[in-house]
Formats: C-alpha cells, structure tokens, sequence
C-alpha cells in the first residue's frame, strides 16, 4: 500500500469500521457536523502554534488536519486527491503567460485575467456523484 494520505486514511477507516462510501454520498447531518467540529478542532491546533511553535508542534498539528480533511472527504466517498489536483490546476492558471504574478501586500498571489477557476462539480461527477442527491446509474457499487 502507498504512503498517500489518501491511503494512510483509508487504512484507518477500514481498521476501525468507520465509513468509506466508493462514490460521492451525502452523509447523515450529525455525521457531517461531527466532521465538521473534528477538523475545526484541529484547525485551531494549527492557529494556537503557528507562531509560538515549536516546529514539531506545528507538524503534527498540520499533518492532523490533513488526516482530518482527507477522513472527512472518505466518509463523502469523495476522491480527495483529484480534488486537489483540480484546484491545482486552477491555482496554476493564476500565473500570467509571461509568467507573471500578482501579489497582494501580504503577499497572497492574486487571480490574473487568465485565472480559471477549479470546476469540483465536475470532478465529483466523475466519480459518480449526482447533484441534489440523485442515484447515478453508472456508479460503482458501493464497499459492502
Ligand atoms: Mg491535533
């Protein structure tokens, strides 16, 4: 098995029973808050030691959103990775051809004119997901 942190979650969930729906799920509201609350917990682990540190405390701090986010998404049945490397490829078209970038003054880069902006919906809906909670005929079968 791969050292991806899609991988290290998945084989927390299976170890532990928790839920890995194979498609994009609506989950239930109280399993959705639940999640929620984890990964704002974590979250504000990460602001309690960003600037006091120590470094290690902000590293696991940070990996444990990660853990976090990528559980959350597992619950949904949603392919994180390919999300991310949608936003990816939007975050990418912020760069100007002539290379190019935009700052603000705290030094966030900035959408240029040739900014694209990440389409999710359509990365779900490759992985069988159908808006407003429809059941897709193409799907693949959910884990047992
Ligand atoms: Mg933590």
């Amino acid at each position: 098995m791969s050292s991806s942190p899609a991988d290290l979650v998945r084989q927390f969930h299976l170890a532990f029973g928790l839920d890995a729906p194979a498609t994009p799920t609506e989950v239930s509201p109280r399993l959705a808050a639940h999640r929620g609350e984890l990964l704002a917990e974590e979250a504000a682990e990460v602001a309690e030691v960003s600037v006091s540190g120590p470094l290690d405390r902000l590293a696991h701090e940070l990996a444990d959103v990660v853990y976090v986010a990528y559980g959350t998404a597992l619950v949904h049945g949603i392919d994180l990775d390919a999300v991310i490397a949608e936003i990816h490829r939007s975050n990418m078209t912020k760069l100007g051809p002539d290379g190019s970038v935009a700052r603000r003054a705290d030094g966030k880069v900035l959408k240029g004119e040739h900014y694209r902006a990440p389409d999710v919906s359509a990365v779900l809906e490759r992985q069988g997901w159908i808006p407003d909670g429809g059941v897709s005929c193409h799907a693949p079968a959910h884990s047992p």
